[in-house]
């Protein structure tokens, strides 16, 4: 599926690294972020030691993985890069954890989803550099304790809150990754129009900016998509005319929604009345996962105005019945 969505495939990642920001000063946008971890990295550097465990938490797309690369540049260490859901046994842990060098950086993407003996080994490495290797069966296996190099974890995750507790605390530093402002995405997207060598006017930019879900992936991705209709139907400069032409040809969503946003806002309304619902009831009704309803989708609705929480669950506002084009409820917003 061509889609909006902020996860990429994997060919998607390919051409991704391609635009990556590779040092902090190139790192557009999140200045919050990027300045605490500017003195973390600097702190560590001058002290002449790992800077402490990293936590980097935020909607996909919005450079989680770009930062933890950028991490391991700045200290001049290598970066191993697994996910959570990829460590299927603590054994795989240990081995990776191992093999990690003096200083490197090990990023583990949804890190809220790893295995539970796999996270238990990770608190010790964390914390004393050491794992214990479990060996034999039963009542004869014994932990023999290793040594690991000091190394510093990146983990990411959509939501810091569905860490556990004790994994949570194990992270010196915790960074919230915002949604990007259009005119940070403009930004990214001269920049990227730079590397792919395509003609971007400023109004072209601004068009896809604003449809681009506050998330650079989508931008880039975006992006791409408008390059191809300039080459084939027009001169291949990416004007506001022609941004909004290739836009509309691949029904992409003048706010930006993606196609799980659309559902989602679209059962508010036409299922339950436009609310208050269950965030559980509505994923049902979209076939998703709550969580993917709650950590992926929920939150730029949050942000684009068109979605509350509230005590008694979620409401569609006045906003999203006009930009599904439907007429105002008889008795108002609930
Ligand atoms: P995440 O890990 O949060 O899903 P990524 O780091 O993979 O996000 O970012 C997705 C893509 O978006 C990257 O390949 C990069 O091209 C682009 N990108 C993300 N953040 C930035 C940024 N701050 N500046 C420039 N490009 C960015």
């Amino acid at each position: 599926e061509y889609g909006v969505s902020p996860q990429a495939g994997d060919e998607e990642r390919v051409v991704e690294s391609a635009l990556r920001p590779h040092s902090l000063p190139d790192f557009i946008g999140q200045p919050k972020v990027a300045r605490q971890l500017a003195l973390v990295l600097e702190g560590a550097k001058r002290r002449g030691r790992p800077p402490d465990h990293v936590l980097l938490s935020g909607p996909p797309g919005l450079g989680k993985t770009s930062l933890a690369l950028i991490i391991g540049s700045e200290l001049g260490t290598s970066v191993k890069i697994t996910s959570g859901p990829a460590i299927e046994r603590s054994g795989d842990l240990a081995a990776m954890l191992s093999n990690l060098g003096p200083g490197d950086v090990l990023f583990i993407d949804e890190i809220h989803r790893i295995a539970r003996p796999a996270e238990e080994l990770l608190y010790m490495a964390m914390e004393d550099f050491r794992v214990d290797v479990v060996v034999g069966k039963g009542p004869g296996a014994t932990a023999i304790p290793l040594e690991i190099s000091p190394f510093t974890l990146v983990g990411a995750t959509t939501r810091a809150g569905l860490l556990t507790g004790p994994l949570r605390d194990r992270f010196g530093f915790v960074g919230q990754m915002e949604f990007y402002e259009p005119a940070e995405l403009q930004q990214v997207l001269a920049r990227s129009a730079d590397l792919l060598g395509v003609e971007l006017t400023d109004d072209g930019s601004a068009e896809i900016a604003r449809r681009s879900r506050g998330t650079p992936r989508i931008a880039n991705r975006l992006l791409r998509r408008v390059r191809d209709y300039a080459e084939v139907e027009a001169d291949g400069r990416v004007t506001r005319a022609v941004a909004r032409a290739a836009l509309a040809l691949y029904d992409v969503d003048e706010l930006g929604l993606d196609r799980l946003d659309r559902e989602v806002l679209d059962a508010l309304v036409t299922k339950f009345s436009g609310g208050p619902v269950g965030v559980s009831t509505l994923a049902v009704a979209v076939g998703e996962e709550p969580h993917t309803v709650e950590e992926v989708c929920e939150p730029f609705l949050v942000r684009a105005g068109l979605l509350a929480r509230t005590p008694r669950g979620r409401v569609a506002t006045e906003a999203a019945w006009r930009h599904l084009g439907r007429p105002l409820p008889r008795g108002g917003i609930p």
